[in-house]
């Protein structure tokens, strides 16, 4: 039988770090890094993440601040608002919750907030940080996957990689993480041919499709690490992407949903937060 693979327990590692970090920032007179998040319109579900997200940063003493625009909201409004912020020296990191309402281009707004403060690593110059290697803001989601691997002591140097899923916010940067830790990585996506022959091949699968308990068992090497990103509605209940009571036998260690990567993310998102007061001081 399979370890579950505690992402809740390892978010609380980090969070004592970042509180250590907030504190030691005090003692010594500096700015408590600031987010600042903007919310336009009413979406059930970014209201959802923007309130859990400021429940955890307040929890660890960070400052957040909700800028809450209506429905209406043109783009000059939301573009004026984006500068502001950007300009404001006491917030470090500006997050945009999306969806935006219809009639408003998300990558217009995203690529107005200043690279420093982009601390869901959305920007064009963020991403292409990502991709060139160099140092950067980490997008959560796919750090809280590779977190996770690493958190089990393995070194992911040689390992055979699949992810299934080739979406920019979690399918490619996954794959570019796995990649910058010298992992061979594969990428699949619904046209590939034989994707469970390739998933066999995986001592890393990482499953990001959306499709509640897709995965089971006869995708997955004996002794295989399984990380399942999806989040969808099932049966009234968040549903990953791998039925995990058949998978669980199998491998050597699989995420559990909720309770996994996504236990992780804001705690990361934070982090980023801090890193971004971090750097500003330089
Ligand atoms: P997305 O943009 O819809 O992308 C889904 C990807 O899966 C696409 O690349 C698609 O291939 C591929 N796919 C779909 N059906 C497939 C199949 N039958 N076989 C192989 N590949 C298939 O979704 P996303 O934004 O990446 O999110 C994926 C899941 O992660 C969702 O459940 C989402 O809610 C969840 N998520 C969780 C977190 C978290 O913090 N836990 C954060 C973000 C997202 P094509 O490109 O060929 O269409």
């Amino acid at each position: 039988m399979g370890q579950i693979i505690n992402g809740r327990e390892i978010a609380t590692n980090i969070k004592e770090e970042i509180k250590s970090y907030v504190d030691k920032r005090i003692k010594e007179g500096k700015d408590i890094p600031q987010i600042a998040s903007i919310l336009v319109g009413n979406d059930g579900g970014s209201i959802y993440y923007m309130n859990s997200q400021e429940k955890v940063a307040t929890s660890l003493g960070i400052l957040f601040k909700r800028v809450e625009l209506p429905e209406d909201t043109s783009k000059e409004e939301l573009l004026n608002t984006i500068d502001k912020l950007n300009e404001d020296k006491k917030v470090h990191g500006i997050i945009i919750q999306l969806p935006l309402p219809k009639g408003i281009d998300e990558k217009e707004a995203v690529a107005r907030i200043f690279p420093k403060k982009d601390i869901d690593c959305l920007t064009f110059e963020s991403q292409g940080k990502l991709y060139m290697g160099e140092d950067g803001f980490l997008p959560c989601t796919p750090n809280s996957v590779v977190t996770l691997i690493k958190s089990l002591g393995i070194n992911l140097s040689g390992k055979e990689a699949v992810v299934i899923g080739r979406s920019n916010i979690v399918g490619k940067p996954v794959a570019q993480l796995l990649l910058k830790e010298n992992a061979t990585v594969t990428i699949c996506h619904s046209r590939t041919k034989d994707l469970k022959e390739v998933c066999k091949r995986a001592d890393i699968l990482v499953v990001a499709i959306g499709k509640p308990k897709f995965l089971d068992e006869t995708y997955v090497k004996e002794g295989a690490v399984v990380i399942d990103v999806g989040t969808s509605s099932f049966e009234g209940k968040i549903t990953g992407d791998v039925d995990f009571d058949k998978v669980i036998d199998k491998a050597s260690y699989l995420t559990p949903v909720p309770g996994g990567v996504g236990a992780l993310t804001t705690t990361l998102l934070i982090k980023n937060a801090c890193k971004a007061a971090e750097e500003y001081e330089d």
